[in-house]
């Protein structure tokens, strides 16, 4: 049976490649053609010898899963649905701004984490993705928009899709440091971010090799609050969550955590939240994402509005923490968000 490439470390490949009898050095050679050209045969890798193709094709096979749907936001947003092998679908989604191109990957079909604003977590969870499930959907968001060239190549890897990463972090880390490879696809790890919903845990775990940014949806300013929107608080607090994000800070000094906090009306908006949140984050040196609701079928709450999004962030920033208010994208095709979904239910996808 052959083995998909896509999953392999450059490590992996080489030790591969040594039992075969090939050169050690062919495994950065065939990662260039697989994530810098999205080559799909090994015949057409030509600077590696007949034989050895022959070889890679008896015993490796190249992952896509295919596109089952593609919608165009207004704002130049695009989602893609794709199919898995299995018949599961996952999103990605390709944000275009005007000195980036950002894709954002899923991690898992479904997620287990159940926040209550999410629609992923409303579907629940099916299972994780593989490395090559993973990777494979920067490699067709960069085929079916021909964004091989320099200039136009995917700036940017989100972890925000569908799936909670640090429960899939073997796979997760695979392809992060895959693609951070110096002459492969060279991302440096500040155009990389991992984005969780704080499984506290396995952040102080990984805390050290997560060789990329942290972004931490925290959304509230205390336990009380949060484990009224994020069921996970009742397991892993945020004392425990700030513990592991001070880990990844002493050991990533330049790459700041980007809290993300969606406020949502009457729940979290308030003044004296706030005020809480600055004291909360006043040691850690971070920044602060302020999302805004993107709805949803079933999603019980409401976006906060306009004056009292400005009024938090005017308290964070006159107090010293940075807060941004992050614009929404590709609302309008179900692709912002806390807005993916595994199947087809929502009314736009059918
Ligand atoms: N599971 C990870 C990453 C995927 S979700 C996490 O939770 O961090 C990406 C971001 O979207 C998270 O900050 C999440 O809290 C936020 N989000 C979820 N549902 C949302 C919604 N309905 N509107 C706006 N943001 C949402
Ligand atoms: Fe899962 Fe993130 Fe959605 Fe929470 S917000 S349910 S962790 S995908």
């Amino acid at each position: 049976m052959k083995n998909g490439i896509l999953n392999y470390s450059k490590e992996e490949l080489s030790e591969t490649l040594k039992s075969i009898g090939g050169k050690k050095f062919r495994a950065e050679q065939i990662l260039v053609w697989l994530y810098r050209f999205g080559t799909t045969s090994f015949f057409d890798m030509t600077n590696i010898g007949k034989s050895l193709q022959k070889q890679l094709d008896e015993m490796f096979y190249i992952y896509r899963p295919s596109i089952s749907k593609v919608l165009e936001s207004k704002d130049g947003t695009i989602k893609f649905s794709l199919e898995l092998q299995d018949g599961n679908t996952i999103e990605s989604v390709f944000i275009p701004e005007e000195k980036r191109n950002t894709i954002c990957v899923s991690s898992q079909v479904g997620c287990s984490v159940g926040c209550r604003f999410c629609n992923t977590g409303y579907h629940g969870f099916i299972r994780n993705l593989s490395t090559e499930e993973i990777i494979s959907q920067f490699l067709i968001v960069k085929d079916y928009l021909k964004l091989w060239n320099g200039e136009d190549r995917l700036s940017n890897v989100v972890f925000m899709g569908m799936g909670e990463p640090l429960l899939n972090y073997e796979n997760v880390l695979k392809t992060i440091n895959n693609l951070m490879i110096d002459d492969v696809e060279g991302l440096s790890r500040r155009k990389i971010t991992v984005s969780t919903s704080g499984i506290s845990p396995i952040l102080m775990k990984i805390a050290k090799d997560l060789p990329c940014r942290l972004a931490v949806s925290l959304h509230a300013p205390n336990d009380s609050i949060r484990s009224g929107i994020m069921p996970i608080n009742d397991i892993y607090n945020i004392e425990s969550l700030l513990t592991a994000c001070k880990e990844y800070t002493k050991c990533h000094e330049y790459l700041r955590i980007t809290f993300e906090y969606l406020l949502l009306n009457g729940v979290n908006d308030s003044k004296e939240c706030a005020r809480e949140l600055l004291e909360l984050l006043k040691d850690l040196n971070a920044k602060v994402n302020l999302l805004q609701l993107n709805s949803w079928g079933n999603c019980g709450f409401k976006p906060s509005s306009k004056k009292q999004v400005s009024q938090f962030a005017n308290i964070l920033n006159n107090g010293g923490l940075e807060a941004f208010i992050r614009t929404r994208r590709g609302e309008d095709i179900m692709a912002a968000c806390g807005q993916l979904s595994s199947n087809n239910r929502d009314k736009n996808m059918i």
